[in-house]
């Protein structure tokens, strides 16, 4: 089948497996054991890999958590944030964040804290998905002292005005936590996120391997305080305790070094791949195929390789059935175990049926344009047949 669900993860890079593979068998050392040479020589693999994260996001080395991946770097800037802040502080995130901060912020709410979840714009208007920072400001209360807007969605990828609401939080003290998994290596980055706190980043959205990811923690302007979620050796500033996944961390950085390297040409190559996708099945499909989401022209609202479209009539998991070919992803669940319509398409303004007709396809590094022009066909047949069999069986 054809790779088209690069939003749930992506291939890791056979470039990035190669520079991981010593650090499995040969240098094994634990980056913390510092009294050899296995050691040491982890130690420095680390130390590099930290450099090269930091620079990607405009931070000091010293200034990089390495987790296991954006869940936990997600849960560790809100827990652990917000289990500082005092009580019955309020806090603010979007309606479309990933459940990583979404359900933390649930959990701070039982705990004493309130909770402002900010609509995107709605569906129809070409921003449709941004979470504009004027509706972040009109969220504010005296008491908020924690905001949660993720650089890019993983459903609609809706590319927010994080500069903007980085500037609104920075004059009023406030706390600002970016999700920043969907954006990395997608679209620049390094200068919207300058006056961002904490900075969730995940490897294996960015071709590299899973199981790794780091929080930023920038104390430099806003004083916080932040607990860990885990306890142990210290490691990590005392934040993150756990022998740190060294192969993971070296694939990670080598990854994120790889995917700046050609950023530009890539937004430009995904971009021309994703319009020519919808153009294709917009030419067959007509008004049986909508968009969902920000307009397609402008990559500064909208990742290069997202495309999320909806089939009126047709259920997205049917048709997923029906084009066994290809990998994609449907709007009724973001997660097979969770059989509610996506809460990123309900906060858009869609109907449930909407939701449930709905697919995501997320290109990526790997993808061709004859798989795009093949992916189109298959999915305009389906399309069509099903159509075909709703109108027989109505008839
Ligand atoms: N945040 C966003 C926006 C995501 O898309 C994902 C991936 O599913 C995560 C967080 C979680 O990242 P990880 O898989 O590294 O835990």
């Amino acid at each position: 089948p054809i790779y088209l669900d690069n939003h749930a993860t992506t291939r890791c890079d056979p470039r990035v497996r190669d520079v991981m593979l010593p650090y499995f068998c040969e240098e094994f050392g634990n980056a913390a054991s510092i009294t050899h040479v296995f050691g040491e020589r982890a130690k420095d693999a680390v130390e590099k890999a930290r450099e090269t994260i930091a620079a990607a996001v405009d931070a000091d080395p010293r200034e990089v958590i390495f987790t296991s991946g954006a869940t936990e770097s997600n849960n560790l800037a809100i827990l652990g944030v917000g289990r500082c802040l005092p009580p019955g502080s309020h806090l603010v995130a979007s309606s479309i964040e990933h459940p990583s901060v979404l359900e933390p912020l649930q959990k701070l709410s039982e705990e004493g804290h309130t909770v402002t979840l900010v609509r995107p714009v709605q569906n129809g208007d070409p921003q449709a998905g941004r979470v504009l920072a004027e509706s972040v400001e009109e969220a504010l209360k005296p008491n908020t002292r924690l905001v949660s807007i993720m650089a890019a969605n993983n459903e609609i990828g809706s590319v927010q005005p994080i500069r903007e609401i980085a500037a609104l939080c920075r004059e009023r003290g406030i706390i600002f936590h970016v999700d920043a998994v969907q954006a990395l290596g997608k679209v620049p980055l390094r200068d919207e996120l300058r006056e961002v706190d904490l900075i969730s980043l995940s490897a294996h959205k960015v071709y590299g391997p899973k199981g790794v990811g780091a929080l930023i923690v920038r104390r430099r302007q806003a004083g916080f305080k932040i607990q860990p979620l885990i306890y142990g050796g210290g490691h990590e500033r005392g934040l993150r305790s756990g022998t740190l996944n060294v192969p993971g961390i070296v694939g990670f950085a080598h990854a994120v070094a790889l995917a700046l390297a050609d950023l530009e040409n890539e937004m430009v190559r995904l971009q021309q791949l994703r319009n020519l996708l919808f153009h294709l099945l917009k030419e067959q499909l007509g008004e049986r195929v909508q968009l969902n989401g920000p307009d397609l022209s402008r990559p500064d609202w909208r990742l290069p390789g997202n495309l999320n479209v909806r089939f009126p009539g047709i259920e997205g998991e049917t048709l997923l059935l029906h084009v066994p070919e290809l990998a994609l992803s449907s709007g009724s669940a973001c997660s097979s175990a969770d059989p509610r319509p996506s809460h990123v398409l309900l906060a858009l303004g869609l109907s449930e049926t909407e939701a449930r007709a709905s697919i995501r396809v997320g290109i990526g590094r790997f993808n061709t344009e004859e798989e795009i022009r093949y992916a189109a066909d298959v999915l305009c047949s389906a399309v069509r047949q099903l159509v075909d069999l709703q109108s027989a069986l109505e008839g």
